[in-house]
């Protein structure tokens, strides 16, 4: 008897050991997918633009200058795509260190607020977009890195408009309450699946929904949004509706 015992044990464990080597090599091919799927998102994010200034220099030619504007534009366009990329993965990598330290002073969310809706209304007036800000009375502090405190909102709000058809709207609000400061970020946009929404905080995710893949993008602005979010002591949630909006919520603790 002792020995069936011990047989028994021995192939409980046999059958342990190869059910933890399926996992593991589960999960290897897992994270193989996922760098493949990585590297072909950032270089098809690096390439467009460089194609992009590349064509453009060559068609600059023997143009004077009144001619030449336009290529111009494009390949500044072009470099400054590029530049967001970079700038996002330097920026993730950093506030997803926790040895790097957290700057702290500061900073006005309502004159953060304002420069991101500067930033982004030309693009939005473009598109046909209506955007609204509406701010709140009081003190809107919050201690923390101001460049990456705009960061985030700008992440926020291009989103915002970059996932919301002509004639949408796009609402940024910012208010106290209590010892927080709350913003949110709504769109009549296209949506998000209730599936992608667990995910969509996670480095380098990026939906299967066809209308969003329509439009460029890394999968990093909201990995950057929630990691800045933590390292301040808040965090960031999403309510959305497939087709009707969505609505990012942000909550930071106020000075
Ligand atoms: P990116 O926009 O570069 O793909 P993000 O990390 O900023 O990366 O967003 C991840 C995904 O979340 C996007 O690919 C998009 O599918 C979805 N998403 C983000 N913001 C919105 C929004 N306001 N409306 C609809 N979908 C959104």
């Amino acid at each position: 008897a002792l020995e069936i015992g011990h047989d028994l044990g021995a192939s409980l464990t046999t059958a342990a050991v190869l059910e933890r080597e399926r996992r593991l090599v589960r999960e290897l091919q897992q994270l193989d997918d996922h760098r493949s799927q990585v590297i072909a998102t950032l270089s098809h994010e690096l390439r467009t633009p460089l194609a992009v200034i590349s064509g453009n220099l060559e068609l600059l030619g023997d143009l004077d200058l009144a001619e030449a504007s336009p290529y111009r534009a494009a390949m500044a366009r072009g470099t400054a795509r590029m530049q967001n990329v970079v700038e996002d993965l330097l920026l993730l990598t950093r506030v997803s260190d926790p040895r790097h330290p957290l700057v702290r002073v500061p900073v006005d969310v309502r004159a953060a607020l304002e420069e991101v809706a500067a930033l982004i209304r030309n693009t939005a007036q473009a598109k046909g977009l209506t955007l609204d800000l509406g701010v709140g009375a009081g003190r809107l502090v919050v201690p923390g890195d101001p460049h990456e405190i705009d960061r985030m909102l700008s992440n926020l709000a291009s989103n915002a408009v970059k996932y919301t058809p002509a004639g949408g709207r796009v609402t940024m609000t910012a208010h106290r309450y209590g010892g927080e400061v709350r913003v949110q970020v709504c769109d009549t946009g296209i949506g998000i699946g209730e599936q992608d929404q667990a995910a969509l905080f996670r480095a380098f995710f990026r939906t299967t929904n066809p209308e969003a893949l329509r439009q460029p993008g890394t999968g990093l602005g909201l990995s950057i949004v929630a990691a800045v979010a933590e390292r301040h002591g808040g965090e960031v949630a999403v309510s959305s509706v497939l087709g009707e909006g969505t609505t990012f919520t942000l909550t930071l603790p106020a000075t």
